[in-house]
Formats: C-alpha cells, structure tokens, sequence
C-alpha cells in the first residue's frame, strides 16, 4: 500500500476534527497526522480509514476509532522512554502511536491471528521495536514490570490486580471499565498501595475476554 496526497489530505482534515472535538496535546495530534492508518485496515476499508470511526479488523475485533485513541493517549500523558504496556495490541495501530510519542512499547494480544499479522505488519512499517506478545492480558506481563504507563483497548469488566501490581509507582494507567457500556478510568498508583481512581467519560469497547483464544 502506498501514503498518496490524498491519504495525507484526509489525515489532516481527521487531524482537525479531533482539534474541535477537544483534543489539545500537539504531539497526539502530530502522531495520529503522521501514521498512515489505511495501512492497518483491510484494502476494502482504505478510503475509510481517515472517518472518525472504528472499524473491523477481523475476528470480531476491531481497530478503535480515532478519536479514542487520541483521547486514551492524551490521558496516558506519554514521555519519551516511558515503558509501556499495552493490552490488546488489535490492528497494531495504538501501538505504533506510542511508539511515534517515544515510548518503549509492549503490547499483547490473546487471538493469534492477529498476533500474527501484527508481528509482520509492525517491523514493515519501521517498527520493529515494539515487542509484541502471544499471551492473556489479564496476567499483564510480569517479568517486564513495573510498566510506566498501561493501556487497556478493551472493555473490562474490573481493573486486573495483576496489571495494578505491575504500575510503577507514580505510573499511569487508562483503562474501560464496564460490562457491556465502559467508563474510562485513569488509575494513577501514588504509593505501593494507593491507587488514586478517576472516572472520566463514557466509551464502549470490544470486551476484554479472559484466557487465549486457541
Ligand atoms: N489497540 C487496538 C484495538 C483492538 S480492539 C488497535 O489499535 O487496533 C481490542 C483487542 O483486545 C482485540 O484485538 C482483542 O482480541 C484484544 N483482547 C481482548 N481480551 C484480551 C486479553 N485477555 N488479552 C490480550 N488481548 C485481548
């Protein structure tokens, strides 16, 4: 596939609509304006790529609209070399944001299929440092830990103790929490065992489903 003028056209204009919508942190918007998202989504899909939506991505999943993922990243408050983790790694497209903002990406996905496109897709799109891995979420990844920042792309029923104990002290968390409808919720770990909770908008997500997908 290739990122003709006209893709870049339509990336600046989704650029301005979530500049209205409220999106205000410069390096987002300068990430989301720079990675090509038509090259995650089926060439059926390419001239809706640059739409403020989500859209299939195979197995039931699917790539989280724009403007939640600018949002979740906004509230993650990423920093060059923060060590990241990511669960749900999906199309692979949140991943390559954070690793656009610096960070030290760790993303894991529970379905193999789409393990396995990301794990080509990823290193042919020049980024071959974000380390992805075949594994439940649920358990987080405990010999990485402690993570500086955690994103959670899928709908959680509750915030998994295991991805708790792996925060840095000082670290952040983003994460949907709800059964069927989400709220977001940025957990912020103050000490070893306080955790501050902030409720913030409603979102709805893929459900974030316990155990691999074998
Ligand atoms: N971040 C993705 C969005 C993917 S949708 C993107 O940018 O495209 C959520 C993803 O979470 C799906 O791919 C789903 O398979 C995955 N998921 C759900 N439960 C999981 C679990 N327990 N562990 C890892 N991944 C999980």
């Amino acid at each position: 596939m290739e990122d003709t003028y006209r893709h870049k056209g339509m990336r600046r204009r989704l650029v301005e609509g979530l500049r209205k919508r409220g999106i205000r942190d410069e390096k987002v918007l300068e990430a989301i304006g720079t990675l090509p998202r038509h090259f995650f989504l089926d060439k059926a899909f390419e001239d809706h790529a640059y739409q403020d939506k989500a859209f299939p991505i195979g197995n039931d999943q699917t790539i989280s609209q724009p403007y939640t993922v600018a949002y979740m990243t906004e509230l993650l408050e990423v920093e060059k070399r923060h060590k990241t983790l990511e669960v749900g790694t999906g199309s692979g497209y949140q991943a390559c944001i954070l690793a656009q903002l610096g960070a030290r990406v760790y993303s894991i996905e529970r379905q193999k299929d789409l393990y396995d496109r990301a794990k080509t897709l990823l290193p042919s799109m020049g980024y071959p440092q974000i380390r992805l891995f075949y594994r439940d979420g649920y358990k987080g990844l405990p010999e990485y830990a402690p993570f500086d920042r955690i994103i959670v792309t899928a709908g959680a029923p509750y915030i998994p103790e295991a991805l708790r104990e792996q925060l840095a002290i000082g670290g952040i968390m983003v994460i949907p929490v709800g059964e069927y409808d989400q709220t977001m919720v940025r957990v912020r770990r103050i000490a070893e065992n306080l955790f501050e909770e902030e409720p913030l908008g409603p979102f709805r997500f893929v459900p974030f489903v316990e155990g691999l997908n074998e």
